[in-house]
Order: C-alpha cells, then sequence, then structure tokens
C-alpha cells in the first residue's frame, strides 16, 4: 500500500509501485552496510529511522525522513510500515547552502594554496589532494599530456582503497585513456573546457567503463583543463559516488578555479622569467638603463647603481641627463637622438658621469622599444669600457670609421685632434684644420639619386686618402662634410697651397652612375696655434671660414682673412716667379757683421731679395715656393755663382774683401750632387774659398748627421768656411758639434731678443758663448738692435755682431761703399 503522496513524489503511478520492492527507489547513495544495518534493525523488531535519498521514476533525487516500523501480528513481523516526511526541499535547500559555502571555501583555499605555491608543479600536485579532503569528492587525479601528445595520469588522491584501485586500473589500461575520445579529461584536455558528467552510467559513450563505474561505486565527475600560455597542460579530474553532484554553479565554480590557476601560472611563469631576466641583467650586463620616451628612467640594473653610484631611487624618475658628462659634441648628440628617434638603434662608447664626477665609459647599445600598450620606451644595454683599455681601443677603432668611405667619424677625429694638439703643447707644431664641402651636394643626390652621391662621396674619400700624408687625418664629419687635419705644417701660408692643390685635383671630373659629374667645393682653414689651441674651437673657426668662403663664393676661406690676403699674394708671386730668375729679378743684399769689441766689419751675408716691379720682396714671402718647386737650388747656384763673382769683381777693384756668408737650403743641401755642384759652381769664378762661407740651419745636423758630417768635411776639405744658423732653435746640443768642422755660431735672433728680459734666455746664451770659446769656434749675435744688447754680447765674450744697430741688409752698391769707405 501506498498513500497518494508517494506517487507524487516518486512521479510513480500507484500500479506501477504495489508489488514492487522498495528498491525501486534506490539511489545508490547509501553503503550496502546501510542496508545491511537497516534489515538488521527491522528484521528483529526495531523500527529504523534515516534519512533516505531515492530515487524518482525521472532519476531525479528525493529526500526521505523515514521511520520504518515493523509491524508484528502474533510475534511475527506482518510488514513493514515506512511512515515517510518528504524532506526533498529542505535537503536541497541545505544541499545548496552547503555547495554554495563550499564554493567559498574552494575558491578560498585554492588561492590560498596559489599563494603558498612556488612552482606549477607542486600547485599540480596539491590540487588532487584538496578536492578530495574539502570538497567530498572520493578521488581525484591529474592527467598531463606527454611530449608525444600521450595521455598520462599523473599524481592522485583517492578516499580510500576501493577508489585508489580505479586509478591502478586506469594506468594498467593506458589504451583507455589514451584512446576512448568521450572522457572529460579526453574532451577537456582536447578542448580547455571544463567539463561535467552527472550519471556516468547514463552515457552510453561511456559503457566501457560502465562495468568498473559499478564495481567501485562511481556516479558523476568532473575535468578541469590546466591552462598555461593559452595551452592545455594537464586535466585535474574528481570523481563523486553521487548522481548529479554537479549544476550550474559548480560548473561556475569549477570554471573560475581553471582562471584562477591559469592565470597564476601565467603570473608564475612571468615571475619566473623576470627573476631570471633580472638575474641575467645583473650578471651579464654593466649598463641596463630603460627609459621613457621622454628620456625619464624607469628601470636600471643593480649595476647601474653601483657604476653610477646613485641608487636606484634616486635615478628612477630622473631624465636621463643625470648622467651625462658633457664630454659629447653637439654632432654625437646629434646622432644620438637622431638614430633614435627615427627608430633605429644606437651603438656608441658613451662616457657618462657617476654621482661622484667620476667618468665612466660604456659601449651602449640603445633601442628604441614599442610595447604593446604603444608605450615607448628606449632599452640601453652597455658594457663598462674603463677597465679594459685594450678593448676600448679596438671598439673606439671599429666604431671610428664611417661605414660609406672608410674615412673617419667626427668623434674619431675630434679625439685624433685631440691628440694632436696634446703633442703640440710640448713642440713647436703648426697644423691646420680644414672642412670641405662639395657645393650643392643635395642638387647633385637630388639629380642623380642618393646611389651616385654615395658614389661620388666614396670617390671623394677615396682622393682625399690618395692626397694627404699618412698621418695626416681625414673624416666625414658629417653626411657630405669632410675634415682634414693637417699635421706638421711649416708655415701657415702652406696651407693655401695644399688646399688649392688639393681643390684642382678634387674638381677633376667623376664617373658615377655611368655619368661624368663635375663637382666644385669650398673649404674653411684654421690654424693651430694661431686661431685656437682647443679642438671645439678649431673646428667652430675652421666652420666659420667655410661659411664665409661660400658666402663670398670663394674656394678657400680662413679664419683670419690676413691669411687669405698673405696666401693670395703668395699664390700670385707663384705665378710670377717662376720667370723671375730668367727676368734677373733676385738680387742680393748684404748685411755686415762686425767685430764685438773694435766694432771693425768683419764679414756679410748675402740675403735673397726678389725685385718685383722695383719693389724688394723679403725673402719668407716666397722662399717656402722656391724650395717648394725645387726652384731654389737654381736660384741658390745663382747666388753661389754671383757671390763668388762679386768677391772677385771687389778684388779687382782693389777692395778688401771680407767673407761672404752664403745660406744654403735644407732642399739644395740634402741633394746628393750638392758638394760637386758648390765646388763647380765655384770655380767657374774662382773665387777664393776662405772668402765663402756657407750658413746652414742647425735642424739639418739633427736629422741626418752622418751625412752632414760627409758633406761638411768635403766643404771645409775645399778652404770654405761654415756656420751654423739660427742656433738654439734646433735641439742640438754644443758637443755633438765638436764632432763636426764648424767655424761660426750664428746665435739665434729669438735669444737676442729675450736675453735681456729673461736671465733663463741670459745663462743660456752666456754658456753657448763659453762653450764655443772651448771648441775653438766663433760666436754671431743675430739681430741686435740696441746698445743694451751689444754691451751685454761683450761682456758675455761674443765675438761678432749682426743686426740692425750696426746695418741692415744693404743693396749691393751701398754696401760696396761701406767695404771701400773702411779702408
Ligand atoms: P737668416 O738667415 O736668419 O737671416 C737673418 C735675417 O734676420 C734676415 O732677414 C735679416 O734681414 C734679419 N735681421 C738682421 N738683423 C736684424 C735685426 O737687427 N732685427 C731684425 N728684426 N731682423 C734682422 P731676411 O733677409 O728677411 O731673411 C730671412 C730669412 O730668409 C733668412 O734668415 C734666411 O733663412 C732666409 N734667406 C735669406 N736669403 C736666403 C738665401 O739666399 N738662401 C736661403 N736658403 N735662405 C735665405
Ligand atoms: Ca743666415
Ligand atoms: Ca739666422
Amino acid at each position: 500500500k501506498a498513500s497518494k503522496a508517494v506517487t507524487e513524489i516518486s512521479g510513480y503511478e500507484i500500479n506501477e509501485l504495489l508489488g514492487k520492492n522498495p528498491r525501486i527507489f534506490k539511489s545508490g547513495y547509501h553503503s550496502s552496510e546501510f542496508y545491511k544495518n537497516l534489515w538488521d534493525t527491522i528484521s528483529s523488531g526495531k523500527p529504523f529511522r534515516t534519512t533516505f535519498t531515492n530515487k524518482r521514476k525521472d532519476d531525479s533525487l528525493f529526500y526521505l525522513d523515514s521511520v520504518i516500523v515493523p509491524v508484528i501480528v502474533q510475534g511475527k513481523i506482518e510488514r513493514y510500515l515506512d511512515i515517510a516526511r518528504d524532506i526533498t526541499q529542505q535537503i536541497e535547500l541545505s544541499q545548496k547552502i552547503e555547495k554554495v559555502s563550499n564554493l567559498y571555501k574552494m575558491l578560498y583555499s585554492i588561492n590560498q594554496m596559489i599563494l603558498n605555491t612556488e612552482s606549477e608543479e607542486s600547485l599540480i600536485n596539491k590540487l588532487p589532494k584538496l578536492i578530495v579532503d574539502n570538497f567530498g569528492f572520493k578521488l581525484a587525479f591529474v592527467v598531463k599530456k606527454d611530449k608525444g601528445e600521450n595521455l598520462n595520469i599523473d599524481t592522485h588522491c583517492a578516499k580510500d582503497d576501493n577508489y585508489k584501485q580505479i586509478i591502478d586500473f586506469l594506468k594498467s589500461n593506458k589504451e583507455i585513456v589514451a584512446n576512448i575520445k568521450f572522457t572529460p579529461f579526453f574532451k577537456s584536455i582536447k578542448n580547455g573546457r571544463v567539463y561535467l558528467e552527472n550519471n556516468i552510467l547514463q552515457n552510453n559513450k561511456l559503457i566501457p567503463f560502465h562495468e568498473k563505474v559499478k564495481m567501485h561505486n562511481i556516479n558523476s565527475c568532473f575535468s578541469m583543463p590546466i591552462i598555461k600560455n593559452g595551452k592545455v597542460i594537464a586535466t585535474v579530474v574528481g570523481i563523486s559516488d553521487r548522481i548529479g553532484f554537479f549544476d550550474k554553479n559548480i560548473y561556475r565554480l569549477i570554471e573560475q578555479v581553471k582562471m584562477d590557476i591559469s592565470s597564476y601560472l601565467d603570473r608564475l611563469e612571468a615571475e619566473q622569467w623576470y627573476d631570471i631576466l633580472t638575474n641575467a641583467m645583473n650578471s651579464g650586463f654593466d649598463f641596463v638603463v630603460i627609459t621613457d620616451e621622454n628620456f625619464r628612467i624607469v628601470y636600471i640594473n643593480d649595476n647601474t647603481a653601483q657604476f653610477s653610484g646613485y641608487s636606484k631611487d634616486e635615478l628612477i624618475g630622473q631624465h636621463h641627463s643625470i648622467l651625462s658628462s658633457k664630454k659629447h659634441t653637439k654632432e654625437f648628440a646629434k646622432n644620438f637622438y637622431n638614430s633614435l628617434l627615427s627608430g633605429r638603434t644606437f651603438t656608441g662608447v658613451i662616457t657618462y658621469k657617476a654621482k661622484d664626477s667620476r667618468l665612466v665609459k660604456a659601449l651602449m647599445n640603445i633601442t628604441p622599444y614599442k610595447s604593446k600598450g604603444k608605450k615607448s620606451y628606449y632599452i640601453a644595454i652597455g658594457r663598462d669600457l674603463s677597465g679594459s683599455f685594450e678593448l676600448q681601443k679596438t671598439l673606439e677603432e671599429n666604431l671610428s670609421k664611417d661605414s660609406l668611405t672608410g674615412l673617419e667619424t667626427r668623434a674619431a677625429f675630434v679625439a685624433d685632434l685631440e691628440r694632436f694638439i696634446k703633442r703640440g703643447k710640448y713642440g713647436k707644431l703648426l697644423g691646420a684644420i680644414a672642412v670641405l664641402n662639395p657645393v650643392r651636394f643635395s642638387s647633385i643626390n637630388h639629380a642623380y639619386g642618393f646611389e651616385a652621391g654615395n658614389e661620388l662621396l666614396a670617390q671623394i674619400a677615396k682622393r682625399l686618402k690618395t692626397y694627404f700624408r699618412e698621418y695626416d687625418v681625414i673624416a666625414k664629419l658629417e653626411s657630405d662634410k669632410f675634415g682634414i687635419i693637417i699635421k706638421d705644417l711649416k708655415r701657415e701660408e702652406d696651407i693655401y697651397t695644399i688646399l688649392y692643390r688639393l681643390i684642382d685635383y678634387l674638381s677633376k671630373p667623376y664617373t658615377a652612375d655611368n655619368k661624368t659629374i663635375s663637382l666644385s667645393f669650398n673649404a674653411g682653414i684654421s690654424i693651430y696655434p694661431k686661431d685656437a689651441r682647443d679642438p671645439k674651437t678649431l673646428m667652430y673657426k675652421a666652420e666659420i671660414a667655410l661659411l664665409d668662403a661660400k658666402h663670398k663664393e670663394e674656394s678657400l676661406g680662413f679664419y683670419k682673412e690676413d691669411l687669405r690676403e698673405k696666401a693670395q699674394k703668395r699664390m700670385n708671386l707663384r705665378n710670377f716667379m717662376a720667370d723671375a730668375l730668367k727676368n734677373n729679378e733676385f738680387v742680393l743684399y748684404y748685411q755686415p757683421y762686425f767685430n764685438a769689441k773694435t766694432h771693425k766689419i768683419e764679414g756679410a751675408e748675402a740675403l735673397l731679395r726678389w725685385k718685383k716691379d722695383g719693389k724688394p720682396i723679403p725673402p719668407m714671402e716666397f722662399i717656402p715656393y722656391l724650395e717648394e718647386t725645387g726652384m731654389i737650388s737654381a736660384v741658390e747656384d745663382w747666388i753661389v755663382r754671383e757671390v763668388s763673382s762679386k768677391q772677385k769683381q771687389w778684388e779687382e777693384k782693389g777692395i778688401k774683401p771680407v767673407p761672404i756668408s752664403i745660406n744654403i737650403s735644407p732642399t739644395s743641401f740634402s741633394r746628393k750632387d750638392f758638394v760637386e755642384n758648390f765646388l763647380s759652381n765655384i770655380k767657374a769664378t774662382d773665387a777664393n774659398p776662405k772668402l765663402i762661407n756657407i750658413e746652414i740651419i742647425e735642424r739639418l745636423f739633427i736629422e741626418n748627421i752622418e751625412n752632414s758630417k760627409y758633406i761638411l768635411n768635403a766643404i771645409k776639405r775645399n778652404g770654405f768656411r761654415i756656420s751654423i744658423d739660427d742656433f738654439g732653435t734646433g735641439y742640438s746640443s754644443l758637443s755633438y758639434l765638436t764632432s763636426l768642422p764648424i767655424d761660426y755660431i750664428k746665435i739665434d735672433i729669438s735669444f737676442v731678443r729675450k736675453m735681456m728680459k729673461d736671465s733663463n734666455t741670459k745663462a743660456i746664451v752666456k754658456t753657448i758663448i763659453s762653450l764655443s770659446k772651448d771648441i775653438n769656434m766663433k760666436t754671431i749675435a743675430e739681430g741686435v738692435e740696441t746698445k743694451e744688447q751689444l754691451e751685454l754680447l761683450k761682456t758675455l765674450g761674443c765675438d761678432y755682431i749682426q743686426g740692425y744697430l750696426f746695418s741692415k741688409p744693404l743693396p749691393e752698391d751701398e754696401f760696396e761703399k761701406i767695404l771701400n769707405d773702411r779702408q
């Protein structure tokens, strides 16, 4: 019998129930012990009270608070009376509450666990136990995909031995795990989604498992994929003995947990990488500095803090110029910003300034970087060079060449200029800086294209390299601007000739792109040390001179106009000089020198003049060009002949002769046939060798003492006299002069000028004079202009005096008169 309520609750018709075993309601939620206990109790005649979990006709669950009472008739149990109250609603409600609180419990414990987990591995290992211990699952395990995409049972947790057997089964039947594509774990690994199965036995696709499922009392399960970097790496399976364990809420919860774990794993990996990268940055690089697009520092590695002496806090947020040494040129800075702002990597050696003002040199590689968020950064990575001079040198060499032309870069040029100037400080160096620019090169680029433009620049560079000496410096300063350091000039004005000829050479036609292209050039010039003694000003002045030249439409611009005028004049002279000898425009002036004590004339020096258009031009203005063109030898041949024939004429006129000194230029003196040539010139007039004295500048001896000795001995053997000119301006010491056949030492005019004011100079003059006496040489003081100078020299024991005080260089007739008057 059953009350109407029974049919309403269970969903069965009354005739479907009558005569049936109550097992029809069996849900599978009660264990066999439970039934045994129930049966034992009621069959012994006692009532049994319990909460039944029963199954409706439609398989959903209903719950009954029941008392089963045995009805005993005449000592025998006749029937059982089940008095039940439907508590489904209450149970479901409390289950819901339990589920909801479980949701939070689960979220909480998973988050808790995540916080306490350092690795992916330990997180995955902990999950099964967490699921079994906290959420009433009987078994939980992890299925992992290995490298070959095979599925394997990984770690697990089972409530008891019964469930442990399932694991053993799965492990020994790998093909089931791997091949049955309808298992929740297979699907969730494949699709990355959470799969739920509320009643395994009703899912026909899982029939291969049904026997096992029944045996071990499994009814529902879930599978939650574990996703890292968007890829499924495993799935966690939870198995319950309850039918219909899952609902929408649980589904959402598991989805939530899945996402939490996934984002945790991603973060964990990012953090690991961050750790690794931070470590790499600190051990692998000396400098890592990241700035934002406004060059404000957003990151530095530990080493940068150490090298710079600033703490991270002091640097972060600051503009990168806080580290600037201000040691770089404007050009360098321009290049730096140009590369970065146009998105290119900048590579270069940068000098930074540390907090304590110490300079730190580093090879830097700075790369613009646009993050996904569209924010721009500059990532600077570099190596400290201060410890490694060698490395620094090779790097600088590599970085110091322009890739197109192989010429030096501006930075290298400035460095070379610095070195040149440093050297200049110790000696008497004279140099020039030229900045050279093809005229309107941009229009050439425009007309013929950049390829041809580059080809032209390379050819210009090649011509520059051919034209200059090895030790001069040639650089490409800017796209079409060249810089040259012309070292060791003999005279300032020489630069004019050098560059004039260069521009001539550079202006010869070029071939590029199968076309003949003609270029003209401007150059700006500054002179060291006259215009400046530091690289910056020298370059600045050369640039100014270049602008000036462009403005005036001249090929050469000088920073100081006087040089241009001088040079221009010289150029004009050059053009006329070729004919000067032929046209008899050279004349000799004679400057006598006198006995310091008696003031009697002792001899004279022949000094060359060029009488052009009736005006005598001083020798310093044209002799350099005579030397340069080699014309000097012809002129000096003439001088030797002229002097010796004059001696002859004076002799014939009955004038008592004095020795005449002839200046021999280094060019003539270095000629192989000098002696031979000299002797043959004298022989032509048959002059008395004793009346001919040759003057050779001191510098010549040092350059080649053996050869000088040989030549001088030959001259001396032939009875001529020898003077050392400009003594004191070279580096010679008197001691080696003893090995040379020298008669006179001419104390340079600069000593005579300085000796009155400067006691050191006075001491030098005194020494020269007394040492000369020791080695039997006579001293002649040059450029004596005052009585005081004369008096001092006399006191010091100088033998002869030459200078405006007694006589200027005189034209031949005036000199002859003096010679005459003396008798
Ligand atoms: P130097 O051989 O040292 O000649 C002396 C120079 O000093 C001459 O200049 C002379 O005029 C100048 N002088 C003489 N006394 C005084 C004085 O009291 N005060 C001043 N301020 N100057 C004085 P000059 O004639 O202009 O010659 C300059 C240089 O040109 C010579 O220097 C010499 O190096 C060169 N030179 C002149 N003639 C010849 C020549 O025939 N052959 C060669 N190779 N060089 C020559
Ligand atoms: Ca002289
Ligand atoms: Ca002299």
